[in-house]
């Protein structure tokens, strides 16, 4: 009865670039919400502002003790240097950590060059006043093309901190500039900031028995700028849409909340949005099912459960039931089910990871993707969602035991903010 090739067809369709405030994410949020009437349902599209930047000039040159120029990539958000330039000292500082700055109180005309730019690295160049940072991006062969860098903004929580004007090198430049002595670097980056307007695609299934009870299904349908994201997200984007044409058909004990989300790369903005609008519904909320990849012709399957013990016993025992083999644990999944998690809402993230099918690179196109394996990961979720959501009494407290409730202050940044003061 049911169609093995619908969720594909959403798929093939959703595969293009999307990045969150642009033309094609909203190309996309429409797609979505054409399928819910073509389904026979009734969507609606939650628009929200996302911080954006445009980056104008941008540009690294050599100085000493050679000229040349080497390709960049500015950070969004990072702020801008003066109009033309500035030359600066070059220094790496590997970790970024204390011991790399011996004797080093004053950074305001240096561009500091770190291995990753951590919250705590981040931190230690504002106290410093660095005038720039630099971060490598890829292996040591790789240009910043086949590194699949693309640009990033610089989040909220180090914003806080102060700007410093950002910049990717590929690691193949960064090596050679170590490797070479690079004593000084003209440094250009001007951009300005602005709101770009995001949406989530919203869709709802009431309860037939317990309307005042839900269930929250998400999965965000942007992606990052390079590549057609296609395994992150169009996959689970598309297995939603399965997920929603089936409960239409067969309405659940329990209401059930869609949401399409927008602009998670990079922020979460939309999960975030819906939640701060729909305050007055998460009491009501029992439950986040979040679908972040899926659909892979090789792979396998992983279960985040930021939930109690009898929430992941019951998953576990689940896969057991219809025999689908799952590494089941008990984490926060870096999605918009840790938004949920966040306010208290016990989440289940469902993923399926392949070796060979990166995401966030250029490749993440359909070939290794297939009909067969995203409707069986749909179905799946369909029979889980239905014994859950038709379960007299629900399998799952609504609690989030201490141990993940450390892991979402570790991972939203804010266990360092409040050490930091
Ligand atoms: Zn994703």
């Amino acid at each position: 009865m049911e169609d093995h090739g619908y969720a594909y067809s959403v798929l093939e369709k959703l595969s293009f670039n999307r990045v969150a405030g642009t033309e094609d994410e909203k190309k996309a949020a429409q797609l979505l919400l054409s399928e819910i009437e073509q389904a026979g349902g009734k969507g609606e599209l939650m628009e929200f502002p996302i911080p954006a930047s445009t980056v104008t000039q941008e540009g690294m040159r050599i100085v000493s003790p050679y000229a040349r120029e080497v390709e960049t990539i500015g950070y969004g958000r990072s702020g801008s240097l003066p109009e033309g330039g500035k030359t600066l000292k070059f220094y790496y500082a590997e970790r970024g950590v204390a011991e790399d700055y011996v004797g080093m109180d004053d950074l305001s005309d240096t561009a500091v060059m770190v291995n990753s730019i951590s919250y705590e690295a981040y931190r230690l160049l504002c106290e410093k006043h660095a005038a720039a940072f630099i971060v490598m991006r890829g292996f040591h062969y790789d240009t910043l093309e086949t590194a699949n860098a693309y640009r990033k903004n610089l989040g909220d929580e180090k914003i806080r901190l102060g700007r410093i004007p950002g910049f990717m090198i590929s690691a193949k430049d960064a090596t050679e500039m170590v490797r070479d002595g690079v004593e000084t670097v003209h440094l250009t980056l001007v951009q300005n900031e602005f709101e770009a307007t995001s949406r989530n695609v919203l869709a709802v299934i009431p309860g037939t028995e317990y309307p005042e009870e839900s269930i929250a299904l998400t999965a965000h349908y942007d992606s990052v700028p390079v590549g057609k994201g296609a395994h992150d997200n169009a996959s689970g984007a598309a297995a939603l849409m399965h997920i929603y044409r089936h409960f239409l058909q067969n309405p659940p004990k329990r209401t059930l909340r869609f949401i399409w989300c927008g602009a998670e790369e990079g922020g979460l903005f939309g999960s975030q949005a819906y939640i701060e609008r729909n305050k007055a519904l998460m009491p009501q909320i029992r439950l986040c099912f979040n679908f972040d990849m899926c659909g892979t012709t090789l792979g396998e399957n992983h279960i985040s459960v930021t939930g109690g013990e009898a929430l992941k016993h019951f998953t576990e025992q689940f896969c057991r039931e219809v025999g689908r083999s799952s590494v089941v644990r008990a984490r926060v999944q870096s999605s918009d089910s840790a938004v949920f998690a966040d306010h208290g809402v016990p989440a289940i993230a469902i993923s399926r990871y392949a070796d060979s099918a990166d995401y966030h690179v250029h490749s993440d196109v359909l070939f290794p993707l297939g009909a067969e394996q995203l409707y069986r990961d749909a179905e799946f979720a369909v029979r889980y969602i239905e014994r859950v959501a038709n379960s007299v009494v629900l399998p799952l407290d609504k609690t989030i035991p201490d141990d993940l409730k450390k892991e979402l202050e570790k991972y939203f940044d804010r266990d360092k903010i409040k050490n930091n003061g």
